[in-house]
Formats: C-alpha cells, sequence, structure tokens
C-alpha cells in the first residue's frame, strides 16, 4: 500500500457486509476504516476526514439519510449510499441529501470497488478545478488561477508570497467561491 492511499470510510453495522466490503476495498489499495453506527460515522467523519464514504442506509441509531445530511452541512466528501430497497432511491436522489451515487443489495463487491473510483476520480478532477478558485470580498477579487488580485477593475501587483499570504487571509474567511459560482451570482 503507497503512503498516500486513499481512505474509505465504511459505514455498516452488519459485520459480515462490512468486512466484505473492506476486504475488496483494500485489495484495491485502499486504506479501509469501518464504523458500525450512524454516531460514530459522523465522529470518524469528522476525526479521520477519509477521502469518501460508503454509507448504508439502514443503522441502528441515525439513518444513513440523516448522516449523509449532517456530513453535507460541513463536508462535501463523496459519499455512496447502499440500500437494501429499491423504493429506498426515490429517497436518496428525490431528497436530494447530497449522496453523490448509491447501489442496492446485494450488489458485486467488484462493482462497488469500481464506482468508488469513478467517485475519487471525479472528486479529484473536481478539486483541481477548484484550485481555479476566486475569492473574493468587497471590491478585492482574487484568482488562485491566474494569481491575479484587483480591486475593482484595477490590478495590484504582489510578490507571490504577498499574493499567497493575501489568499490565505480571505481563504480563511470562509468566502470561498469557485468561479462558476460567481458566474451565476
Ligand atoms: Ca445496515
Amino acid at each position: 500500500m503507497t503512503a498516500q492511499a486513499q481512505t474509505v470510510l465504511v459505514v455498516e453495522d452488519e459485520s459480515s457486509i462490512a468486512s466484505f466490503v473492506a476486504l475488496y476495498l483494500k485489495n484495491a489499495g485502499y486504506s479501509v476504516r469501518t464504523a458500525a453506527t450512524g454516531n460514530e460515522a459522523l465522529a470518524q467523519a469528522q476525526s479521520e476526514r477519509p477521502d469518501l464514504i460508503v454509507l448504508d442506509l439502514m443503522l441502528p441509531d441515525v439513518d444513513g439519510i440523516e448522516v449523509c445530511r449532517r456530513i453535507r452541512k460541513d463536508s462535501d466528501v463523496p459519499i455512496l449510499m447502499l440500500t437494501a430497497r429499491d423504493e429506498d432511491v426515490d429517497k436518496i436522489i428525490g431528497l436530494e441529501v447530497g449522496a453523490d451515487d448509491y447501489m442496492t443489495k446485494p450488489f458485486n463487491p467488484r462493482e462497488l470497488v469500481a464506482r468508488v473510483r469513478a467517485i475519487l476520480r471525479r472528486a479529484t478532477t473536481e478539486r483541481e478545478k477548484g484550485e481555479s478558485a476566486v475569492l473574493v470580498h468587497g471590491d478585492l477579487t482574487v484568482d488562485a488561477g491566474r494569481r491575479e488580485a484587483r480591486v475593482g477593475e484595477e490590478e495590484i501587483q504582489l510578490a507571490p508570497k504577498e499574493f499567497d499570504l493575501l489568499w490565505e487571509l480571505l481563504d480563511h474567511r470562509g468566502l470561498v467561491l469557485t468561479r462558476d459560482q460567481l458566474l451565476e451570482r
């Protein structure tokens, strides 16, 4: 396993399914953590910052939909939902709880690994796009992709270190907007 192995959190109370899924993911090169309850999943999502979460819908305490909703409040970690019933799919999709994909049980573990891989690839591409993000504060606009800072229409000349500092300062104000979001507004 490489040092950069991506971490997948598997949330499933049925230990046979959890260990089976974990085994396949480990064999595919992922670092795997498991949680058997919704509360444990929420705690691990916070503390471990996994790269992806495989989340079963039916859990003994907080159900998967609620777990997904709570995680979405402060994280855009990709989530693959597992469900035992077809009718739940409507809920997952219809309520737009923020899951990235879902699979209906019983599923082929190879298919699950393929989905995990696809979702992570997509997430990485989006993160790379996000690196050309734009920060705005009042009249000040900072474009990380072009490394440009401007006040209104006027460009400010900054040394690379100054630029990085400015970016960090704005970034920590929680004012990150992608170019698309800016255009939208
Ligand atoms: Ca379950």
